[in-house]
């Protein structure tokens, strides 16, 4: 699966919509610390798409969030569906260049098949299957799959095979899409510590989304 060709710019708009109405709901809670309102105070980034994910780098904008309130002036970054945190790197590719790596049998393999450097998959790969399954956005997402849960010691390629298995795809769209879609749904809240419950936050924003990617084939694990 993963060796269908990248992401084209649809995803991404796509995702840049998500961003949005994400960013449009956290300003609409107030401010964290204040209550007061939050303005928007996006900034430009210079998002790195590597082979897979060139389209990324026409969608720059990081939606950004300021408090409007003398005295306090807090920050607060919504969820994102584009960006892992502070990576130059967009996360689709964080994602889909390391499922990539973990088929190659070399290093230069996997550097030629992503256009990342070997080094940056080995720190990537060592996040996903060493720091990422400890985090909360696992717990909260592990718990979602009927057991067993995708093997933590395959992540990220586990993950994606597991929610190629348990989803139906729309027709017309790319399955890759659809997937690299709903993982990015589920991810979006380790872009931040800004929304308390990002897992849920996120969620409750996608129940009121018109465009639901793909869908369970047993219930909604999405
Ligand atoms: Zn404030």
């Amino acid at each position: 699966m993963v060796h269908e060709v990248g992401l084209g710019w649809e995803f991404f708009a796509a995702l840049t919509a998500f961003d949005e109405q994400i960013a449009r709901e956290v300003a609409a809670g107030g401010c964290p610390r204040c209550g007061g309102p939050l303005h928007r105070a996006d900034y430009g980034r210079k998002p790195r798409g590597a082979l897979q994910g060139a389209a990324a780098e026409a969608f720059a904008l990081r939606h950004s969030l300021c408090c409007g309130r003398e005295g306090c002036r807090a920050r607060a970054l919504p969820p994102s569906l584009r960006f892992l945190g502070r990576r130059v790197y967009v996360e689709a590719v964080v994602l889909l260049a390391s499922a990539v790596a973990q088929l190659a049998r070399v290093p230069r393999e996997a550097r030629a098949a992503t256009g990342v450097p070997a080094r940056t998959l080995r720190r990537w790969g060592a996040w996903w299957r060493e720091t990422f399954p400890r985090t909360s956005v696992w717990f909260a997402l592990r718990a979602t799959f009927s057991p067993p849960p995708p093997d933590e010691a395959e992540l990220p390629r586990s993950l994606l095979d597991r929610f190629a298995v348990d989803h139906d795809v729309p027709g017309g769209r790319s399955k890759l899409a659809a997937i690299c879609e709903l993982a990015a749904r589920c991810l979006a809240p380790m872009t931040t510590q800004s929304v308390p419950d990002g897992s849920r936050f996120v969620r409750s924003v996608f129940a009121r989304s018109a465009r639901p990617p793909i869908h369970a084939k047993d219930g909604d694990s999405a």
